[in-house]
């Protein structure tokens, strides 16, 4: 009988641990928290997004493994997990648990996953990666349903003296969630009528609002490439923001997966995130 290795992690393509599902719950009907959990959560640093990696349905789960390069070496086609990039809601690490909100869009593997997901079923974690707001006297923070999860965290981690403006674009009143945040930072909720993707609302928002006549802004803009696009230019091109007081991200990209979106656009971020990823947070994954 083989031994079962106390850190099986080590042998894994960059460590990936593996967790079960422990909690399902509805925050609203389009969004639903999987509570993910276990011992090998332990000693994994904290960061605002995890890369979630979820094994074909009904088949037993297998785990892309350290090469001898220090590259993967992947299951079989059709025994491949998908990767896909999640924000991390809350994270309990005494409890050894993390709490990710999934948008039920209702076409990809990973929302077809979360909206099926019971406890016990076991998925794969890399990371953590991303980066998160610098010091400002405004935020501006921009994003679409898939942005609210990480939108949320960022406004209850600011400090309470904090001000600045939220807009947060939803399919429509339901998916309205209360967030905590400073009383300096306002929320304003759009309600999109057209479809996810197709709608100018978040960038017309943003790009009406009143700019801070003095002091420092940063700007957080994450949601469809369209917008996240538009977003960055208006704020760097036409606000003058430097790249040290934005980060800007396409979180998905309408008409494509994930994996292609990553491998053809780089999910929008440019050198500008890069350039701030060496500064900030040199040991998250890309
Ligand atoms: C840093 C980061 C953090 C993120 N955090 C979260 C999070 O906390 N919660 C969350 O729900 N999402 C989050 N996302 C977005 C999520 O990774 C994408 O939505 C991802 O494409 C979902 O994978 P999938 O397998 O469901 O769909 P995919 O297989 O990737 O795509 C299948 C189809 O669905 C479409 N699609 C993908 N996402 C959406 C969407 N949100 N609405 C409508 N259509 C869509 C695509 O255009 C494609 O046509 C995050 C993305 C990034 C980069």
């Amino acid at each position: 009988m083989n031994a079962v290795s106390p850190e099986p992690w080590k042998d894994r393509f960059r460590g990936i641990r593996v967790v079960e599902v422990r909690r399902v719950a509805a925050v609203t009907p389009l969004m639903r928290r999987i509570t993910l959990g276990g011992p090998e959560l332990a000693g994994v640093p904290r960061g605002p997004n995890v890369k979630i990696l979820i094994p074909p349905k009904g088949l037993a789960p297998e785990w892309p493994l350290r090469g001898p390069d220090g590259g993967p070496i992947w299951p079989a086609p059709e025994r491949r997990p998908v990767t896909r990039t999640y924000s991390v809601r809350r994270d309990r690490r005494a409890e050894q648990e993390i709490d990710v909100d999934f948008v039920l869009h209702g076409h990809g593997p990973a929302a077809a996953w979360a909206a099926d997901a019971q406890p016990g079923d076991v998925v794969g974690i890399g990371g953590p990666g991303g980066l998160s707001v610098r010091e400002a006297d405004f935020y501006l923070l921009a994003g679409d349903h898939s942005a609210l999860p990480a939108i949320a965290r960022i406004l209850e981690d600011l400090p309470p003296a904090a001000t600045g403006r939220a807009f947060i674009e939803v399919p429509g009143a339901d998916e309205r969630q209360p967030l905590a945040h400073p009383d300096g930072v306002e929320i304003v909720w759009l309600h999109r009528t057209e479809e996810a993707g197709r709608s100018a609302l978040l960038a017309e928002a943003v790009e009406a609002m009143a700019w801070p006549e003095r002091g420092r802004v940063f700007a957080c803009i994450a949601a469809e490439s369209t917008t996240a696009r538009a977003l960055k230019a208006y704020v760097r091109d036409e606000r003058g923001l430097d790249r040290r007081e934005f980060l800007a991200m396409g979180y998905w990209r309408l008409g494509m997966s994930e994996t292609d979106y990553h491998r053809e656009h780089d999910h929008d971020r440019g050198d500008e995130y890069h350039q701030n990823r060496r500064e900030l947070a040199p040991n998250h994954a890309d």
